[in-house]
């Protein structure tokens, strides 16, 4: 598909989405409070891992680098609630241990070299590795979670052979980090409230003129996108 078209969808998506969300997310965390927060959040919920985090908060008195003096045993008591505890143990260990050095060289480096960097961390993979660049330093990085990744599908704009890793290179590169910051937390809105995994409540959706899933299912006309 030519760029040109598939950045007009976007942009459609996105002014679509605005309308509904008007106020962009802003967790507002320091970055290694963002880092330690998602990998609190893997394969949990939200609610869960902000829990764990008042729990680290709570044992460090707030100053984070503080785990690194901590023994196993109380790091585990407070991540446990989120589960999968010996795998964010680790995790967390390790960016706390290099975080000094870290957190200067991400700011530093070139948006895609930082994601590179992230990534060579345990248990850090390429949509952690752009959630804590995104929200915790400012760059421009647009992670895919699942919520992304089903309205993205159902919406049918991008190629079906794309994988995630493709499409979030294609947005890097085109868009600014504000609106791939601002897309994919809308998108994760409308995953969780509209379009979610079993039924989606199309007739509610912002973006149903837009929407490949909708005119398949309702045998509505093309929208002129
Ligand atoms: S129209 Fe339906 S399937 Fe399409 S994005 Fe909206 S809720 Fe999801």
């Amino acid at each position: 598909m030519e760029t040109g078209k598939l950045k007009e969808k976007i942009k459609k998506v996105y002014k679509a989405l605005k309308r509904t969300y008007p106020t962009p997310y802003n967790p507002n965390r320091p970055p290694l409070e963002e880092a330690i927060f998602t990998v609190l959040s893997q394969n949990t919920t939200d609610k869960n891992a902000l829990k764990c985090l008042e729990n680290l908060k709570k044992l460090t008195g707030g100053k984070l680098l503080k785990l690194k003096a901590l023994n196993e045993e109380e790091i585990i008591k407070a991540v446990k609630p989120c589960g999968m505890f010996n795998q964010k143990l680790k995790a967390i260990k390790e960016l706390v241990k290099n975080w000094n050095w870290l957190e200067p060289k991400l700011k530093e480096l070139p948006d895609k070299e930082a994601i590179e960097l992230l990534k060579s961390f345990p248990y850090i993979g390429p949509k952690s590795a752009r959630v804590i660049l995104t929200f915790g330093f400012g760059k421009n990085a647009f992670p895919i979670d699942t919520h992304c990744k089903r309205v993205l599908k159902r919406l049918g704009i991008f190629p079906e052979n794309w994988k995630s890793e493709e499409i979030s290179k294609f947005m890097e590169e085109n868009f600014s980090g504000d609106f791939n910051r601002e897309l994919h937390y809308n998108l994760i809105r409308l995953g969780r409230e509209i379009c979610k995994a079993r039924k989606p409540v199309c007739s509610k959706c912002p973006l149903k003129e837009l929407c490949k899933y909708y005119r398949e299912k309702e045998g509505a006309t093309p929208s002129p996108l």
